[in-house]
């Protein structure tokens, strides 16, 4: 294969040389996309300068930032289909983009890439009582789902803390969770059908309107794909219904391994809250003093258990849920007796990330799962981390699931600082991994996590997920470089790594 002469460095050119030349071959690449566009589409909005396209560097890892060669703001299929044939006839790199609110730089954009903003897709295309579901448009807002069935007493479960912003095209990217997902399930179980555009402009369909659909449940795959297979352009979601009363527990334990236990034995014991979420006592802190929820800043850890359905039913769990959260050694327990009681408990677990942005300049949200079991062994690991990485980190959690958030606190404006909590939060992911869980709960790989794909996958079964993503997009052209990492990358990051402070091979000089 001949390497483009245009990538490779010209060694008779001084550097400042080829920057501008590099520049110059940028302007014309972009141009020539542009002209072509106008002419194909000539209603279609393309940003190309620079302060146009500023908004897109980065999605909510802001830490990471790249301008991209452009942004076009898609309204229709059609303007999808024609936009990805242009791109794969340029080899131009696309990289789909919804609310932007995504955890790991999914939407990062790409410096020899166009992004392709869905986020004007926002159309309610139709909300069916008689079906439970609703047909959406790419951009529409996660929470404008449950607003648009509230009149009919139904709602769209999957609930994730951006839900204000986050569009249902970027849940789908991400299969993304939220607090009553642990009851109800992930955005993959609560999608019927979607409708998504190849890169090579193929219209498909995935699912259908039926409980189920014939052939491989190639929607499965889909669901979690981070933007590198197609670009989601309709959706049809499960509503159900509104259950008729919520309450909820608020326990406190004076161990974080003892709440940990508690939180398995729930589960063990059948009962499946619609919520259980958990704070350690630093985070349970930090929401006090922000929103004034009522928590116990005394406790090592706080558990919500949220119980919901019929009066009768609600009664009777909340009755079983106080009965094993005593002999689990709760030692406070509360129960809301209003339905503002019950959101001020909430409040505090809903505001646990701006509350993190007010005792420290930034702080980076890791996500990774780990076994119900081992909740309180990794906390204890993160606190001696703590010590190691000189950073401060507090955590919040989806306890049902074993999904951990840990926030960990630092400077962006000191380098050192910020190259401390990237490898804390490594360290962090990797011992989800030895404890038996993943480096990821509900947030996605993006760019962020890539390095830890290759201590969670074998060079085999990356090579699967290539295969995978080879069969749909065979050019690479589609969120390139994101998510799965090649062996190349895995074995640059093998000899470079430090675990716990530790270099492999640490006789072999460095330079
Ligand atoms: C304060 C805060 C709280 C959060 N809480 C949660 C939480 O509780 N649970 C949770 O799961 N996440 C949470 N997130 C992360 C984020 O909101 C979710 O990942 C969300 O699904 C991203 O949606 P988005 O529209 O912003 O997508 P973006 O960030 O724009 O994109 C995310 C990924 O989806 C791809 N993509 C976007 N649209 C499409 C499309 N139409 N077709 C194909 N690919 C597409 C992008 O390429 C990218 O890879 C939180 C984020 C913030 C900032």
């Amino acid at each position: 294969m001949i390497a483009d002469p245009g990538y490779l460095p010209d060694r008779s050119i001084s550097p400042d040389d080829s920057e501008s030349m590099a520049l110059g071959r940028r302007a014309r690449r972009i141009d020539a996309f542009a002209q072509e566009l106008r002419r194909e589409l000539p209603g279609c909005t393309l940003l190309t300068d620079k302060e146009d396209v500023a908004p897109y560097e980065c999605d909510g890892l802001a830490a990471y930032r790249q301008l991209p060669l452009g942004v076009v703001l898609a309204e229709s299929e059609a303007q999808v289909q024609a936009v990805l044939r242009l791109c794969a006839h340029h080899s131009i790199p696309v990289v789909p983009r919804g609310a932007g609110t995504g955890l790991s730089g999914g939407a990062m954009p790409l410096r020899e890439g166009v992004v392709l903003s869905l986020a004007r897709m926002r159309k309610i295309i139709n909300v069916d009582p008689y079906a439970r579901t609703a047909t959406l448009q790419p951009g529409v807002r996660n929470l404008a789902i449950s607003e648009a069935a509230s009149p009919y007493g139904l709602y769209y479960a999957p609930d994730p803390s951006s839900q204000i912003a986050c569009t249902i095209g970027g849940n789908i990217a991400e299969n993304s969770g939220g607090v009553h997902c642990l009851k109800y399930g992930l955005t993959v179980n609560n999608v019927l059908r979607v409708r998504a555009v190849t890169m090579d402009g193929e219209i498909c369909e995935f699912g259908s309107h039926a409980p189920d659909a014939p052939g491989l449940d190639l929607l499965a795959v889909l669901i979690g794909s981070e933007g590198m297979f197609a670009i989601v352009t309709e959706v049809t979601v499960r509503l159900i219904p509104k259950p008729k009363v919520a309450q909820v527990v608020m326990a406190s334990f004076d161990d974080v391994e003892v709440g940990g236990a508690a939180v398995a034995a729930i589960i063990a014991s059948g009962i499946i809250p619609a919520g259980l979420e958990m704070l350690d006592r630093a985070a349970a802190q930090a929401v006090e003093e922000f929103v004034h929820a009522g928590y116990d800043t005394g406790a090592a850890a706080i558990l919500l258990c949220e119980s919901d359905g019929t009066p009768e039913e609600v009664a009777e769990e909340i009755e079983r849920l106080t009965t094993l959260l005593e002999a689990q050694g709760a030692t406070r327990i509360e129960i809301s007796t209003s339905e503002a009681e019950r959101l001020r408990f909430w409040s505090g677990r809903k505001n646990a990330f701006p509350a993190a942005g007010r005792l420290s300049p930034d702080y980076y949200c890791m996500d990774g799962t780990v076994p119900r079991r081992a909740i309180g062994p990794l906390l204890l690991r993160i606190r001696e981390m703590e010590k190691r990485y000189q950073l401060r980190c507090i955590n919040v959690f989806h306890a049902g699931d074993g999904n951990m958030h840990p926030l960990i606190l630092f400077n962006g404006n000191n380098r050192d600082e910020w190259h401390r909590a990237e490898d804390f939060g490594a360290d962090i992911l990797e011992t989800c991994v030895e404890l038996g869980g993943t480096v990821t709960g509900e947030h996605g790989i993006g760019v962020e996590k890539i390095n830890s794909m290759c201590v969670q996958f074998s060079d085999g079964e990356r090579d699967m997920f290539f295969a995978v993503k080879h069969a749909f997009d065979p050019q690479r052209l589609l969120n390139p470089d994101k998510g799965i990492p090649t062996r190349a990358r895995c074995a640059e990051y093998g000899r470079l790594h430090v675990r716990g402070g530790l270099l492999p091979h640490p006789e072999i000089p460095r330079f």
